[in-house]
């Protein structure tokens, strides 16, 4: 019997148990996902060339035998160096950091390797691909061959050998796109293209073929979320409700400023979607400091003026405080009865809160995920708003949409703007209204990158600064996932400024202190009683201290872009001029350096985001928010921007014209093989 596309991949001709388990590391069960394992580069050796004749600065492969290997231990780290030649030259083969490779190179081997020549008094390759040609039954098969991601244990003929036989024993694998959109788009049918991308005859076959696969990976995401979206508007038990009554008009003239026109047509796009008694699903998305929150007030007393509640969830009790500090005043003077409700609050005056909720005596409701905790009861909540979106989980999200008896209005909230590629993606189940323009009156802000070796010369400026009455937060570095290391470094750097400043200057903020000493710590910088605050990456999110001037960050380098100029928006919220400094680690790469000076030199967003989206991929821009879609393996949003408008598209005409896939069984189908799980989570949005 032939292969299907659900045949697990041990039943392949020379898989077996033991590599199919390997397998699986990759993400790889099934023939057809080995088949969608796409090879990441290929190796023409269609015209090989002798090592003497390839010319500096190319990329190139040879065939070579090895002549000798050595193994040291450097300044820089581990280096491996080993010397080769074919019949017609020397060369030799480094490798920085890769202390696995030691002993794998004997002398007498043959290796292909495949990189960029350099010359360096003799002809050398600085980390090549390689490959072992002795023990490899399937080199010489073909001219063009394809490089698979691997893994531990897993050689590269190992792979390259599975989808060899997979394509041959193949019964045939079922075409998965609708023919008129193949058609129309110009695509070819799915076996071709496999065949074209992992076994090319020339080169000129692989990015046709790959176009169609990368357009059919992203036809299926927005048919998810086409589907995700549908399923959230047919569900309409929401609560329609008024907006621009007194409520809201008292609570905008009490102001002290006036609103921006983004801010204004936001307001108006959300009085437009909870009017219908179908539940709002709205992403506000605006540069930190654009001023979001009046917005999300906005919506929430729209729901109290109806008489009913208001929530806002906010990832941070630092966060969910300070939004209760500086608006449950304002609230209460226009007659709203607010509340705050955080894991820390004690238990008496937990349950007093919960009550007041349950009875429907609080309206607006401040809290982070405590908010969502099973014994939390709403009287009658109408509308939810989720501050920093990103911090939490698709689930968490729908835990708070479901705490009333019916579904509340939903309005999420990021301070990372979000490519719009993303907006149609992994966001494109939400509607999107954007603040772009910011308050007046904001005066400019300054980024400046410079490296450890100049410290002095910054605690020097800063302790001139605070002369002049600045303050300034002192960030820092993110290290890795460890709580403790990055609060030791913060402890570190305390004591240095303690010890320069006066120990009565500084202050410490870390997410390991208790409520009150963290309130504390916040209260005592808000009001000046200390100029410094050094803290832990937990201010990253929404702090709001108009007066502070100054931001310096230890180890930008670890963070992403949109993650640093979340860490920037704290500054240059006042009226006085403000400054970014960049404390990086002194022998960056080349690459590092130019993607903190594009920081320095760009204070938007936007921008910032697009590069983030190319160098890193959308996990950096949506942070640990688990969205429920697949993960794209083929397909790049950063790149395939025109592959994802078609295919998004196409699958929203698809569901409108034939919602239960009756008349597109090649879809019906797919979606059952690949995405069942996903599917199930599509009421949960
Ligand atoms: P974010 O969008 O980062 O959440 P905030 O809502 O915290 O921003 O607003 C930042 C600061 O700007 C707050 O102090 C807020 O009161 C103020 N603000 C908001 N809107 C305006 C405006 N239209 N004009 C002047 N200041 C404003
Ligand atoms: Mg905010």
């Amino acid at each position: 019997m032939g292969l299907r596309a659900d045949t697990p991949v041990q039943y392949i001709k020379g898989v077996g148990p033991r590599r199919a388990e390997r397998l699986e590391k990759l993400g790889i069960r099934t023939v057809e996902e080995l088949l969608f394992h796409l090879p990441f580069r290929y190796i023409d050796r269609s015209n090989p060339v002798p090592v003497s004749s390839a010319e500096t600065g190319k990329e190139a492969t040879f065939v070579v035998k090895v002549l000798g290997a050595s193994f040291r231990r450097t300044r820089k780290g581990p280096l491996v160096q080993i010397l080769v030649s074919d019949s017609s030259a020397q060369m030799y083969v480094v490798w920085f950091n890769r202390p696995d490779l030691k002993g794998k190179f004997k002398t007498g081997e043959t290796l292909l390797v495949s990189g960029q020549l350099s010359f360096w008094g003799e002809r050398q390759m600085v980390n090549p691909f390689f490959e072992h040609l002795d023990d490899n039954p399937c080199f010489f098969e073909r001219p063009i061959f394809p490089v698979y991601p691997l893994t531990e244990g897993l050689a590269a003929w190992e792979v390259r050998k599975a989808v060899s036989s997979a394509l041959d024993g193949l019964e045939g694998l079922p075409e998965t796109l609708p023919g008129e959109i193949m058609e129309s788009r110009g695509l070819q049918d799915i076996m071709s293209s496999l065949e074209s991308v992992h076994h090319p005859r020339t080169m000129d076959e692989v990015e046709p073929a790959l176009a169609r696969l990368r357009y059919e990976e992203l036809f299926y995401f927005e048919t998810l979320v086409a589907i995700r979206r549908r399923r959230f508007e047919e569900d309409t038990q929401g609560e329609a409700l008024a907006s621009g009554g007194k409520l809201t008009l008292e609570f905008v003239r009490s102001l002290p400023f006036e609103l921006t026109g983004d801010q204004r047509k936001a307001m108006g796009e959300i009085s437009g979607d909870i009017k219908l008694s179908r539940p709002m699903h709205r992403l506000l998305q605006g540069d930190v400091g654009s001023g979001k929150t009046v917005v999300a007030l906005y919506a929430m007393l729209c729901a109290v003026e109806a008489r009913k509640q208001a929530a806002m969830m906010a990832p941070t009790e630092i966060l969910a405080e300070q939004h209760y500090d500086n608006w449950s005043g304002v609230l209460e003077r226009i007659g709203v009865k607010t509340a705050l409700l955080t894991g820390s609050a004690a238990k008496r005056e937990r349950e007093k809160l919960r009550s007041g909720i349950e009875q429907g005596d609080v309206d607006a409701v401040f809290g982070t995920h405590a908010l969502i905790e099973e014994d939390v009861q709403f009287s009658d909540l109408a509308l939810a708003v989720v501050d920093e979106q990103h911090r939490f989980g698709v689930m968490q999200r729908a835990a708070l949409s479901k705490k009333g008896s019916y579904r509340p209005h939903v309005l999420v909230m990021s301070a990372t703007p979000i490519p719009r590629t993303l907006t149609l993606s992994y966001y494109g189940d939400l509607d999107v209204s954007v603040i772009r323009e910011k308050p007046k009156g904001r005066a400019q802000r300054k980024t400046e990158l410079t490296s450890e070796a100049r410290k002095e010369g910054v605690w020097r400026w800063l302790k001139e600064s605070l002369e002049h009455g600045e303050r300034a937060y002192v960030v820092c570095p993110l290290i890795d996932e460890s709580e403790k290391l990055e609060l030791s470094s913060a402890k570190k750097t305390f004591d240095e400024l303690s010890a320069r400043l006066g120990a009565d200057r500084v202050a410490l903020l870390h997410g390991r202190l208790k409520a009150d000493e963290r309130t504390m710590a916040m209260e005592k910088f808000k009001r000046g009683e200390v100029p410094v605050l050094v803290s832990t990456t937990v201010i990253e999110v929404g702090v709001d201290v108009p007066e502070a001037t100054i931001m310096i960050i230890f180890h930008p380098e670890r963070f992403g872009l949109a993650q640093l100029h979340q860490l920037r928006g704290r500054v240059g919220r006042g009226e006085r001029p403000s400054r970014c400094i960049l404390v990086a680690a002194g022998d960056l790469a080349p690459e590092s350096v130019e993607r903190l000076k594009f920081f320095a030199s760009t204070e938007d967003g936007f921008a910032l985001a697009e590069e983030d989206l190319r160098l890193r991929g959308p996990g950096q821009i949506m942070g640990t928010r688990q969205h429920g879609l697949p993960d794209l393996r083929i397909a790049d949003l950063a790149r395939d921007r025109k592959l994802l408008l078609a295919a998004r598209e196409d699958a929203f005409r698809m569901l409108k014209e034939d919602p239960m896939l009756a008349e597109n069984p090649r879809v019906a189908q797919t979606i059952r093989r690949r995405h069942s799980e996903g599917l199930k989570l599509a009421g949960t949005g």
